[in-house]
């Protein structure tokens, strides 16, 4: 059976789930195709909370996309029914810390001066004054930004895809993109449930599967993208307050073991959530080991161990998640180098549930407009090199 629309929507996870809804906003027919279910917790967007911050000490030019980001999110906010969900957003602030010369905590405060953002430069003294909980390391600076905070990702995500279905977005879960094949007019995609829907574009939104599947693989043109196995982990700190916001910030340390962050307690749940930022085995959606180990549990225990003692417990639960990085960290987004039908919003390395917001509007601006009013460049899907041929 052929069925037409506007456009296609692979993936409603997180990014997908963003771009159904600005696509239906606009008025298209919009069909959502998502093999796993709405949200799930086997691919990228699991896991409860998801730092948001806008002094972006990977690059300043993420800024302006962090800046819609926070407005989208506020509106997302006032179409949802919180008594229902919750809210989706719970302002903490962030704290960045580290050696005064990291590149990172050069970079966060680069990115706040560049654009006027609000943030404070703590030295270790007043780290410990301010966060009594945190114990920095000698010497180590850290920027306090209160604007910052966490989003909760499945309800981000499950607001979007409500949204575009009260918008009449059709979604179809479970069900799986087998194929998707680009002509000079349209593209088909074929569905494993007998169907083939046929768009005018596609927005192809498969997290890692876009780096695993071959079907879906072959539309990220040259990028070599890897999916990196991330752990998080949930602890019961010896003191809740001490570690629940206001006394406690989301934070993200730079030390001589690595990068490891954490983010505050719930609103319902005390549980301090403390991670490993990269650092993991290279895998695919398929074959992960989404069991957590000794191993994983000992890592982030001898982190809190140093900076954040009142939370070194047996952790309460946990829950296997994943990157699909490119080689610099930067998205993919911008029409596939194998056909400028098919939108490609991926490879986010580990950084962008944040932007979720943004990055479905400018897809729903690329489908619609065909350009966006931001600059992309840092992300083009041609960056690594022309595409295989098609
Ligand atoms: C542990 C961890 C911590 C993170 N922390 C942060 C953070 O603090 N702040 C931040 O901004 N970002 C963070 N990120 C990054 C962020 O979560 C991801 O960039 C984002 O969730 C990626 O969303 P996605 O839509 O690309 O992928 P996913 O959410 O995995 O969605 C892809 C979807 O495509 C579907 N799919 C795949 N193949 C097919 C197919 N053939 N047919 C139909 N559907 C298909 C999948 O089922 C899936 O639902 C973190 C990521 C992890 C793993």
């Amino acid at each position: 059976m052929i069925r037409d629309c506007d456009v296609v929507v692979v993936g409603l996870g997180g990014f997908g789930a963003a771009a159904l809804f600005h696509l239906a906003a606009r008025g298209l027919s919009i069909v959502g195709v998502e093999a796993h279910g709405i949200p799930h917790d086997q691919g990228s967007s699991t896991g409860e909370t998801r730092v948001i911050r806008k002094a972006y000490f990977e690059d300043a030019r993420y800024v302006p996309l962090l800046q819609r980001a926070y407005a989208l999110w506020a509106e997302l906010a006032d179409v949802v029914d919180a008594s229902l969900c919750g809210p989706l957003f719970q302002r903490a602030g962030c704290l960045t810390f580290g050696p005064p010369g990291h590149t990172a905590v050069v970079g966060v405060q680069a990115a706040a001066r560049e654009h006027a953002l609000a943030h404070e430069v703590l030295d270790e003294h007043a780290i410990a004054k301010r966060f009594p909980a945190l114990k920095p390391n000698p010497g180590d600076v850290g920027v306090f930004e209160a604007e910052a905070g966490f989003l909760h990702v499945e309800r981000c995500t499950t607001a979007h895809v409500d949204g575009a279905r009260r918008r009449g977005a059709v979604i179809l879960c479970p069900a799986r993109v087998t194929a998707l094949r680009p002509g000079p007019e349209h593209v088909d995609v074929d569905v494993d449930e007998g169907t083939t829907l046929r768009a005018r574009s596609v927005v192809l939104a498969a997290g890692p599967w876009l780096a695993a599947d071959p079907v879906l693989r072959a539309f990220a043109g040259a990028t070599p993208l890897v999916v990196e196995r991330q752990v998080q982990l949930w602890f019961e700190p010896a003191v809740r307050a001490s570690c629940a916001v206001p006394a406690l910030p989301c934070f993200i340390h730079f030390g001589a073991r690595g990068t490891f962050y954490a983010i505050p307690g719930r609103e319902d749940d005390g549980a301090l959530k403390a991670c490993r930022h990269h650092g993991g085995t290279l895998t695919t959606p398929a074959n992960v080991d989404r069991r957590v180990s000794a191993a994983d549990v000992d890592d982030v225990r001898t982190f809190l161990r140093a900076h954040l003692p009142v939370a070194d417990g047996e952790p309460l639960r946990s829950k296997v998640c994943l990157y699909t990085n490119t080689p610099d960290e930067n998205f993919l987004v911008g029409p596939s180098p194998s056909s400028s039908r098919v939108i490609v919003v991926g490879g986010c390395s580990g950084h962008g549930y944040k932007m979720a917001s943004v990055l479905g509007e400018i897809a729903a601006d690329l489908v619609v407009d065909g350009g966006s009013p931001f600059d992309l460049g840092l992300f083009d899907p041609h960056r690594f090199g022309p595409a295989a041929s098609r």
